[in-house]
């Protein structure tokens, strides 16, 4: 495409492409100012053992409440990010708010682990490491109770590259997990190679199976090959008591989804926290109880 920047514009005749780029030029020019003054918010999914029902972790969510457009899909500001060159600003962000939090839930007497996305691009900054190790070091937060989730298409677009940064991360003693598990292109030769401890499932493939159990083939296979692996297995997207009790049966380990908790703020989620105790957690463990 040739034309300049103010051409565009006056080509432009589908309103809804308009709108389209309206909006991401305000957000392409707003995104590295909400990072530096932190005018995002880091929310918190909890994840529990697919067998007891206890609550082991929470994964961290971005959220940006814009002051234009509202709320802004996580994937947006993520692909925004990568092409402002302020992904590894917002990565370190996510990372230190979350296992600050984290701490926050320990001196409250909830103890559990903390799961962050990142994405290709933070796996091809060397730094990335060192930073994980400075905010792990800061936030007395033991390196095996921070999971970083690395999308499957996002490992196997450039394993090799990425491969040197995710050996240097495991070193640290820091959990590896790969998201959106069945989705890509999984390369089992890859899978093996990589110095993950688990995958998640993607929710595709955990919806339709709370739809029908006889949908139950990718999530059998992945976990046969997991497991194999001796890789640990995570149910995302969990939405119904049938759909749990389902993964539970098929062997996952971990389930994560509306049915447990929808995301929320972290206070909110110390809240949550406190009040499962006795019942709800009984009646989960009950219920997942096979
Ligand atoms: P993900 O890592 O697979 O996270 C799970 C997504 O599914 C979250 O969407 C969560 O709110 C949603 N979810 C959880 N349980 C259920 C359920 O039972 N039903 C349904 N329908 N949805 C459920 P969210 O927060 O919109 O994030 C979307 C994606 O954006 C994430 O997918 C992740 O890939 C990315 N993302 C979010 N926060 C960050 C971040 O801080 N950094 C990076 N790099 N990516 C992020
Ligand atoms: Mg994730
Ligand atoms: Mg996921
Ligand atoms: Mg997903």
């Amino acid at each position: 495409y040739a034309a300049k920047a103010g051409a565009t514009r006056v080509s432009v005749y589908r309103p809804e492409d308009s709108g389209a780029t309206h909006r991401r030029l305000v957000l392409a020019g707003d995104l590295p100012r909400a990072i530096e003054h932190h005018r995002f918010e880091v929310w918190f999914q909890p994840q529990a053992e697919s067998d007891t029902g206890r609550v082991t972790s929470a994964e961290a969510l971005l959220r940006w409440d814009h002051p234009e457009f509202g709320f802004v899909p996580p994937p947006e500001i993520i692909s925004i990010a990568e092409r402002t060159g302020t992904i590894r600003a917002l990565t370190d962000a996510v990372i230190s708010d979350a296992l600050h939090q984290r701490a926050t839930w320990a001196a409250a007497g909830h103890l559990l682990d903390i799961a962050v996305n990142i994405t290709p691009a933070d796996l091809r900054d060397a730094d990335l490491p060192a930073a994980v190790a400075r905010m792990l070091a800061e936030t007395g937060t033991p390196p095996a109770a921070l999971t970083l989730e690395i999308t499957e298409s996002g490992v196997m677009t450039d394993p090799e590259r990425c491969l040197a940064v995710l050996d240097a991360l495991a070193a640290l003693g820091v959990r590896l997990s790969v998201d959106d598990f069945g989705t890509g292109y999984s390369s089992l030769a890859y899978l093996e190679r990589l110095p993950v401890n688990e995958v998640k499932i993607d929710r595709s493939f955990v919806q339709r199976l709370e739809l029908s159990e006889h949908d139950a083939t990718v999530i059998r296979a992945t976990v046969a090959l997991a497991h194999d692996l001796g890789l640990h297995v995570v149910a995302e997207g969990i939405e119904t008591r049938v759909g749990w009790e389902r993964v539970a049966t098929l062997g996952c380990e971990q389930i994560q989804g509306y049915h447990l908790a929808r995301p929320m703020p972290g206070s909110k989620t110390l809240e949550w926290l406190a009040a499962d105790t006795g019942e709800r957690a009984h009646e989960r463990a009950a219920a997942a109880h096979l």
